[in-house]
């Protein structure tokens, strides 16, 4: 209707009341066209009576898409969904009562056939000639749908929303009673609409009593300060459990009509929400545990070390109250701690550690643990129907127990215990972690007996288990410090098998592992500490001799262990097997000052031995040529015996006053036919060293007696023998038994005395003296021999049971050029007095050693001076002269 001038005004309708342009009227009519043109809304006038438009204004036009001419053509019915008859009866209806307009909410058809929604208002007008208009005014809605559509999308929007991010909202008034609130408040609190709390109190109510407090102390701050508070609080919903909400309040603006402030209150369920930090911040732990405990299987170098400090990560880092690590002991049947931290006590004083259900304790977890190869998990252990330890856990505060097996391979090798101070603990994503860190703790465990495998590898000989050559010399180095301090000796024998690479050749390397292993297993049988074993190469043994007396005892120990392990055949791949063996030998301090020294130093004897085709060598071939000698002996002296090579020769003890003889000094010989008269001094030590001294001893009494039984038989005044008696005789349990049945004979008790060196009486006193007094019993005196060599004092020699004392040579021979040697002699001859003890001068060879002696009054002398020690034949003219009084008498007498 931009320009009303130019629209035609069909001359039908120049009568239409309202919309007729009159002459003269024109501006006036104009302005009301345009006003009625531009009308936000469309304008029809129908006829009535002809049922057609008699006026559109242009908005009309221009929302239908028609031209007002084309509009005008058209009766209502054709661009409304309605028949003419509908229409018409509709129509009537309004002239029925003019003073009534009806509405209707319908749509017109476009020229272009899209639809126009409206709603419109319509009336009936008489016109100026009498005819029926029906006015109608549409408006376009389609503006009020989208909005009315684009709120109904919203608010759906906004529900989905609040659905999705579980919030409620209601608004409460100063006291907090319920007011308003959204629908969905009640489905949130899982709540009967009619059930939710009304007032502030009945809401107080809900919240957790753990929450009251900070809870109470916002709500009041916020009121107070007419301020927005957000709290976080548990709220019990309608099916009894806790949930966490989030609730925002704020004051609204105005206040009421009666002066109260009301609250508009956001309530969010953030239960998943916190349920999620709570699982973060226990997987943040699990996972800190995690990372700790892989840490330490790279570090860890012993399996105490990777438990103890497992537990300890568990504990420190992962905020567990309790934590522990056992093994599997599948003999005993039972899980053992290994290693624990935390609140521990004496948890396994009591705990049930069985692992088979039919054992006490075997109902535990630990024991369902192992039998069932999972986690075993208890999340609440005091509503927990299982037969936990309440009591000991309520003690330490644990709410939660997990535990895990340590699997390895198939097996269940241990389990890793924790426990934790929160109801819930364990759920699926830590039990996840927690199997890889046992698997992570079993892989360490693994790892760790790996590396001690190699340990061992690096210090043990595999096949016999025994230590290798660096295990050797450390334990060596270990000995030879410990001797040094304690001046012993200590000896390395290095033991070669001969022959061992044409065995390991004929009948395989298996054969040879199985000799070696023999050999090794025959020498633990031995019953010297395995830890003294070596094998410091593929055929070679090294033992170290510890408490070394001398070289021969080694040589004599070597023969005996040769023997013992080498006598009998081995038996190899079903064949008997001879083997023999050389040794070199290598004694601390002399070969070598350390363990590398010596072991080198037997190394090298065992190369000479094996050359020079030797048993065994010492390192220092002079001893080995000694050791050799006194074997040699040894063996020569066990013949003499047999074959009576043995002689007693007799040395005069002459009355220094009378020159008569007193006694006789039976002396031992060895008469050898290569060798020749041995001297007692050659062999009396190794007739000790070999025990040959018992038997040997024995013979020498036999022989006294059945001399002086003969001296008697033949009319002699036969002198009483005296027969020196070895220290390890006396030692022997049946010295007295043994000293009678050589003394008895039958009938009278031959005249034998008994010498003893002074340092063996000191020995074992108390069991000495009893057997010195019974053997005094039997009639036979003892004197001391050899009296100053030891260091016993005189008064102390009084306590035994003696009768004479033989001052040693070594005095006597000084005598007369050292005063001091004088002095002693003359003290002991004093003192010996006293105690009514007689006193032999032994090794007197000149006059003036029996001058001073006589002045001295020493009781008898025995020496070259009188006699050389004689054969019997030649004593038997002794005792002749002697008893015509030719024998002792001085060359100056
Ligand atoms: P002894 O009992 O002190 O014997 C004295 C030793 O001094 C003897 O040596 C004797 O020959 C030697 N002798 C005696 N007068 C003189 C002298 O004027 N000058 C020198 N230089 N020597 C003298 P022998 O016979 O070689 O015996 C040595 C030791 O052997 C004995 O010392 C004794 O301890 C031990 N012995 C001898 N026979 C036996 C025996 O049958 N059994 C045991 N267990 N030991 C014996
Ligand atoms: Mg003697
Ligand atoms: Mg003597």
């Amino acid at each position: 209707m931009a320009d009303v001038r130019k629209v035609p005004v069909p001359k039908e309708h120049a009568a239409d009341a309202g919309l007729r342009l009159v002459a003269g009227e024109r501006t006036h009519l104009e302005r009301l066209r345009l006003a009625l043109d531009h009308a936000p809304d469309m304008l029809f006038v129908i006829d009535h009576a002809e049922m057609r438009f008699v006026d559109v204004n242009q908005t009309a036009c221009d929302l239908l898409g028609y031209t007002r001419s084309e509009l005008l053509a058209k009766s209502p019915q054709d661009i409304l969904p309605h028949t003419r008859a509908e229409l018409e009866q509709a129509y009537a209806a309004l002239i029925g009562d003019p003073s009534r307009s009806s509405g209707l909410t319908s749509h017109y058809r476009c020229k272009d056939g899209s639809r126009v929604p409206f709603e419109s208002k319509r009336r009936a007008v008489r016109g100026a000639d009498g005819r029926w208009l029906i006015v109608v005014a549409s408006r376009d809605i389609r503006p009020m749908l989208a909005a009315t559509e684009a709120l109904r999308e919203s608010e759906a929007a906004l529900r989905r929303g609040q659905a999705m991010a579980r919030l409620a909202h209601a608004v409460t008034d100063q006291d907090g009673a319920l007011l308003r609130a959204s629908d969905n408040l009640a489905h949130l609190l899982g709540m009967d609409p009619q059930r939710l709390p009304r007032t502030g109190r009945e809401w107080y109510g809900l919240v957790h009593p753990d929450d009251h407090a900070h809870f109470r102390e916002a709500a009041i701050t916020a009121a107070r300060s007419a301020a927005h508070a957000e709290i976080k609080y548990r709220l019990r919903c309608g099916d009894g459990t806790w949930m966490h909400v989030r609730h925002l309040i704020e004051p609204l603006e105005p206040l009421a009509a009666d002066g109260g402030r009301q609250w508009f209150n956001t309530l969010q369920d953030i239960t998943e929400q916190v349920r999620a930090e709570e699982r973060i911040a226990r997987l943040t732990r699990v996972y800190a545990v995690l990372s700790g405990i892989n840490g330490l299987i790279v570090r860890a170098t012993s399996r105490d070390e990777l438990f103890e400090a497992a537990c300890r990560v568990a504990v420190e880092q992962g905020g567990f109250c309790m934590a522990w690590i056992g093994l599997v002991d599948r003999d005993a049947g039972l899980v053992r701690p290994m290693a624990s931290a935390g609140a521990v006590g004496d948890f396994f004083a009591t705990a049930p550690l069985a692992i088979l259900e039919t054992r006490p304790g075997g109902y535990g977890l630990a024991g369902r643990a192992v039998r069932e190869r999972k986690p075993i998990v208890s999340n609440d252990v005091h509503g927990d129907s299982q037969r936990l330890m309440k009591a000991e856990l309520a003690a330490r505060g644990i709410d939660s127990v997990a535990i895990v097996p340590l699997i390895r391979g198939e097996e269940v090798v241990g389990i890793l215990a924790l426990y934790a101070a929160e109801i819930g603990f364990f759920d699926e994503e830590e039990l996840r972690l927690l199997v890889e860190l046992a698997g992570d703790i079993a892989f360490g465990l693994e790892h760790i007996e790996k590396s001690e495998k190699l340990d061992y590898l690096a210090y043990y000989d595999v096949l016999t288990g025994l230590a290798n050559r660096t295990l050797f010399l450390e334990r060596t180095e270990q000995q030879v410090a410990a001797a040094r301090s304690s001046y012993r000796k200590l000896a390395i024998f290095l033991m070669d098998i001969e022959r061992f690479k044409p065995i390991n050749d004929a009948l395989g390397r298996q054969a040879g592992d199985a000799l070696l292993t023999q050999i090794a297993e025959r020498m633990r049988q031995t019953g010297v500490d395995p830890a003294r074993f070596g094998k410091p190469a593929a055929d070679q043994f090294a033992v170290l001799g510890l408490d070394v007396k001398s070289e021969e005892a080694l040589a004599r120990m070597v023969e005996s262990r040769l023997k013992e392990l080498f006598e009998r055949p081995f038996r190899i791949a079903g064949q008997e097997l001879r083997v023999s063996v050389r040794v070199g030998i290598a004694v601390f301090p002399n070969d070598g000052g350390d363990a590398e020294t010596l072991f080198r130093n037997a190394e090298a004897a065992l190369k000479k031995a094996k050359a020079g085709g030797e048993r065994y060598l010492f390192h220092t071939a002079e001893l080995t040529g000694q050791v050799a000698e006194r074997l040699s002996l040894e063996n020569k002296l066990r013949q003499a015996l047999e074959r009576e090579e043995f002689v007693l020769h007799y040395q005069p003890k002459i009355d220094l006053e009378t020159r008569r003889i007193a006694g006789v000094e039976a002396l031992i010989r060895w008469q050898s036919p290569e060798l020749g008269l041995v001297a007692p001094g050659r062999f009396i030590p190794v007739l000790e060293e070999t025990g040959l001294i018992q038997p040997v001893g024995h013979w020498a009494l036999l022989r006294a007696s059945s001399d002086y039984r003969a001296w008697v038989s033949q009319g002699l005044s036969a002198p009483r023998i005296a027969v020196n008696v070895s220290p390890l005789q006396l030692r022997q349990r049946d010295f007295v038994q043994r000293i009678d049945e050589a003394t008895a004979g039958n009938g009278r008790r031959a005249g034998i005395d008994l010498e003893i060196t002074e340092s063996l009486m000191m020995a074992n006193v108390a069991d000495n003296i009893d057997k010195l007094n019974a053997v005094r019993r039997l009639g036979i005196n003892i004197a001391i021999d050899d009296f100053g060599t030891g260091y016993s004092s005189l008064g102390y020699l009084a306590r035994l049971p003696v009768q004479s004392l033989k001052i040693d040579r070594s005095f006597i021979e000084t005598m007369h050029f050292d005063s001091s040697a004088m002095t002693l002699v003359s003290t002991i001859i004093s003192l010996a007095h006293s105690m009514r003890l007689k006193v032999i001068a032994e090794g007197v060879e000149t006059e003036d050693q029996a001058k001073y002696l006589r002045l001295l009054r020493c009781d008898e002398m025995q020496g070259y001076l009188i006699s050389r020690p004689l054969a019997p034949a030649a004593l038997v003219d002794f005792l002749r002269r002697d008893a015509t009084g030719e024998a002792g008498a001085s060359p100056s007498g």
